[in-house]
């Protein structure tokens, strides 16, 4: 077996950029927030960020705040408060950590942030439960505690095919967001607008999947681990020029990285597909124990989840209707088996980790027979490791190295 070294990720230039690009998103919403220059709308990570931004809002994404609890590893101390209010330690550990942030006054903001006391507060909450119902039940806590409107988008699930009767349905439930909008916000629904949004959030989007896409070279460019961190601007910024512009930068980069045969990963021995969250609290010890042992995890659903092929500025609603429908996390286990052995075809993958995360059955493949039924169509082995995104109490360091390890090995037997 590979011997485990001090190898690390090699470190992308373009993160400076990208950090500047998220700190002026942040002092922006602050600003809007402080001043009530603008309205502000809370929207779920594949929520109708695009309309609200038509209509006049900046947006902020409550998943991306949790994901930086996780990340800063506060999360696990704030969990026990939103337990103490009747919120289960079962559910999203996104939810209680966020909603126990707030009631104890903490956010990573602050301190990455200086000047930055608090999370900007909402004007309007806005959710679509194409992920998942805790969404829903975690904006409608904000919706009552801090006495503002909750809309959004009550989607189909474990859908096969996206047929017109879905979009439709789900095309419709956004048209009646509009009224609402309109009447917080203060300004009248502008078609043209909008078209521009989406027309932004699909250049963006194309760039994302270029970028991601790089690393279907060997040696890989990038990482996963990586790509939850360069994701941050397609998650808060998608339907902006500044996002579009910062993943030219980053793309220009990765792609000079695989003329020049430079490895994200030194020695790139074998290639990893991660499926399901991230342990966000764990991301750099994740990173270096697979970069010790000369493999890169360089693709995952869970990055590719922000690649939206169907925005159409000719069709603007009607498109992010469909756009929302098609996600991965919406569809049949039959869809994501297909799904998951292209990827597996593109990437030239060796093995696949699936992240059983405690708190998160939406986003957790491992439980319906997916990596069995995968294993036995294309040959290519999979191990399962028990985890959380946000909750560290479910998380065994040692059990996850010494499982990872044996894997390498079984694989690098294989080869
Ligand atoms: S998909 Fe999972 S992590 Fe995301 S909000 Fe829903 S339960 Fe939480």
């Amino acid at each position: 077996m590979a011997e485990e070294g001090t190898i690390v990720r090699k470190k992308i230039q373009a993160t400076d950029l990208m950090n500047k690009i998220m700190a002026d998103y942040f002092y922006g919403l602050n600003e809007a927030a402080t001043s009530g220059t603008k309205k502000i709308a809370w929207c779920t990570s594949v929520g109708p960020a695009e309309l609200l931004r038509a209509m006049g809002f900046d947006v902020y994404f409550p998943e991306n705040h949790a994901a930086l609890l996780g990340a800063t590893r506060l999360s696990t101390d704030m969990i026990p408060e939103a337990n103490a209010i009747g919120y289960s330690p079962d559910i999203c550990s996104y939810l209680t950590s966020d909603i126990g942030a707030y009631l104890k006054g903490v956010t990573p903001l602050a301190k990455a942030y200086p000047g930055i006391d608090a999370i900007p507060r909402p004007d309007l909450l806005v959710f679509n439960t194409n992920q998942c119902r805790d969404v829903q039940d975690w904006l409608a806590w904000y919706a009552r505690e801090l006495s503002v409107p909750c809309i959004g988008i009550t989607s189909p699930k474990s859908i096969n095919d996206v047929t017109n009767p879905l979009i439709d349905d789900v095309a419709r439930q956004m048209e009646a967001l509009i009224p609402t909008l309109a009447a917080i916000s203060g300004a009248r629904f502008d078609m043209d607008r909008l078209r521009e949004t989406v027309a932004l959030s699909r250049e963006c989007t194309e760039l994302w999947r270029q970028v991601l896409e790089t690393a279907t070279a060997s040696p890989a460019p990038l990482t996963f681990f990586d790509g939850t961190i360069h994701m941050g601007p397609a998650v808060v910024l998608r339907g902006t020029r500044e996002a579009i512009d910062y993943y030219k930068v980053l793309l220009a980069e990765l792609e000079q990285r695989v003329t020049e045969g430079v490895a994200a990963v030194e020695g790139e021995s074998l290639r990893i597909y991660w499926e399901g969250m991230p342990v966000w609290g764990r991301l750099r010890q994740h990173s270096e124990l697979f970069a010790g042992l000369k493999t890169n995890v360089l693709a995952s659903t869970y990055c590719s989840s922000w690649i939206f092929p169907s925005f159409d500025a000719k069709d603007p609603i009607r498109s992010m209707a469909k756009a929302y429908l098609e996600l991965f996390i919406v569809r049949s286990d039959a869809y994501k088996e297909t799904y998951l052995r292209e990827m597996l075809q593109k990437f030239r993958i060796d093995g696949i980790i699936y992240h059983d995360a405690k708190t998160c059955p939406c986003n957790s493949n491992s439980r319906y027979g997916l990596p069995q039924r995968l294993e036995a169509a294309t040959g290519i082995p999979s191990l399962v490791i028990s985890g959380d995104l946000n909750d560290l109490r479910c998380v065994s360091d040692e059990q996850t190295r010494t499982n990872v390890e044996a894997f390498i090995e079984q694989l690098e037997e294989g080869k």
